[in-house]
């Protein structure tokens, strides 16, 4: 074995597959069951429906490089992300658009009107000066749209004080003075033909990649436990950074997931991908409705079933799975601490989402590892 990669989402498997296309042997671990992280899907066994198992993937990136490379696995159909939020009995369009603005205001603004009000609305917050989310969020979309559908989303998403939470989060989300209400800015978008799980099965498909499941990297019973394999061999590591230091710094914060799934007797339960839910009083903040992620595939929409799924978001404890860093001053602190501590290890190489502990989108995993693979694991390359 030339390395070891310790988790088989896209930041492991994108190293795993650049590494072995060099020559070199690669060995994958996951403690889970199967490869992708939280990237997985299935089938729905009733219906034959793909589900995204960990949350709905939306593949998008104006990453030259990355949408060369992910071409290498999977074809993209044309899908385009939209979403709808219903806030008070009512369905507006997502992100914050002109027709989201007009529908709230029963009006008629036009581009620059609508521009003048959500200025006049913004009050003393600036895009350019706002220092967490909630000034963000009112300096981008001002206070009346802030508190429809952000500020109670953002309670339920994060129960963390949103001045307490970094104004990134919210700008994840474009505002537009047009009709346009695409979820995504990004130049390419699209869900795998064939699924998640047959483009990752595809960049593990390679003879000098070993893929071990189950396998636990801090189980001292196996022999690809931490105390065994670093400073032999190098290291990938893609887990929580907190866990690999034994929470040395204190536990990094994550909020986690539930997920309610349910097959309906019906043929379209909303009309739409995803819905979401921006009041206190309905305790879920989205549903999917899966097929219509795949509006190609005509034959699922000849049965009188579908597949949603509720989503619930809580902290999560040592136990569940990781989804999003909460990321507050302490949290910042203790990142810090844990990157003098990596800087120790002897070719131990932190990456991905839960490595790093940051917000990052597929495309931006894939991107970071394999700048990762050029910029910092030359002695692997061939
Ligand atoms: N958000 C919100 N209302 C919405 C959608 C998003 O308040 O209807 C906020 C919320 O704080 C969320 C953040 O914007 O965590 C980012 O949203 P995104 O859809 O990018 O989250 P993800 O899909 O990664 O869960």
């Amino acid at each position: 074995m030339d390395l070891l990669v310790v988790g088989s989402g896209f930041f492991g498997l994108t190293i795993a597959e650049r590494a072995a296309d060099a020559g070199r042997k690669v060995t994958v671990i996951d403690r889970r069951p199967h490869i992708g992280g939280n990237a997985y899907s299935a089938p729905e066994p009733e219906t034959g429906i793909e589900v995204h198992q960990y949350g709905a993937h939306l593949f998008h990136t104006s990453n030259p490089t990355v949408w060369e490379y992910v071409n290498r696995f999977t074809t993209f159909t044309n899908y385009v992300h939209r979403v709808y939020t219903t806030h008070k009995g009512i369905v507006y369009p997502m992100p914050v658009n002109l027709g989201t603005i007009n529908q709230f205001f029963q009006s008629a603004y036009t581009p620059d009107q609508a521009r003048a009000l959500v200025k006049q609305q913004a009050g003393e917050f600036d895009v350019k000066t706002a220092a967490n989310f909630e000034e963000k969020g009112i300096a981008l979309v001002g206070r009346p749209l802030f508190e429809a559908f952000f500020r109670d989303y953002t309670a339920k998403q994060w129960q963390t004080d949103s001045r307490k939470l970094s104004g990134d989060i919210v700008s994840r989300l474009p505002v537009r003075y047009t009709y346009d209400n695409r979820y995504f800015n990004d130049t390419w978008e699209g869900l795998p033909t064939d699924g998640y799980t047959a483009w990752i099965e595809r960049m593990a498909d390679h003879p000098n990649i070993e893929v071990k499941l189950g396998v636990d990297f801090f189980d001292e019973s196996q022999p690809l436990t931490k105390k065994a394999v670093v400073g032999q061999v190098p290291v990938v590591y893609t887990g929580p950074v907190d866990r690999y230091f034994d929470y040395t710094e204190g536990a990094l914060s994550w909020r986690t997931l539930d997920f309610e799934q349910e097959v309906l007797g019906t043929s379209d339960f909303q009309g739409t991908p995803v819905m979401n839910y921006p009041d206190l009083d309905v305790p879920y903040t989205r549903i999917h409705e899966f097929k219509h992620f795949h509006p190609e595939r005509k034959e699922l929409f000849e049965q009188d079933r579908t597949v949603i799924m509720r989503e619930f978001s809580r902290f999560a404890n040592r136990d569940d799975e990781p989804y999003y860093p909460v990321n507050t001053d302490t949290d910042r602190a203790g990142l810090l601490a844990y990157r003098e501590l990596a800087k120790g290890e002897q070719d131990v190489h932190f990456g991905g989402r839960l490595g790093t502990y940051q917000y990052l989108d597929m495309h931006m995993a894939i991107g970071s590892a394999l700048s990762m693979w050029r910029n910092d694991l030359t002695d692997l390359h061939g």
